[in-house]
């Protein structure tokens, strides 16, 4: 499933990690379908909704890992 570019703002992007899609300044985006991203990504709601950056940032580097390795170019 190809990841839509279009979805991820591109402001901020460096250019010091061109491999990597979703550079840690940015919030991985859900890949639409895939049933492991919407969980994360409910969790990362849920942590945003709660006021809990420790669990907003966990959320999103598990989805990036998620996303590297399950839906990798
Ligand atoms: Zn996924």
């Amino acid at each position: 499933m190809p990841i839509s570019k279009a979805d991820a703002h591109e402001e901020g992007r460096t250019t010091q990690v061109p491999c990597d899609p979703f550079p840690p300044i940015y919030p991985p985006t859900a890949v639409e379908g895939c049933p492991a991203c919407s969980e994360l990504a409910a969790r990362r709601a849920a942590a945003r909704a709660k006021g809990d950056e420790s669990a907003l940032v966990d959320a999103n580097v598990l989805m990036r890992r998620h996303l590297r390795l399950d839906h990798r170019p």
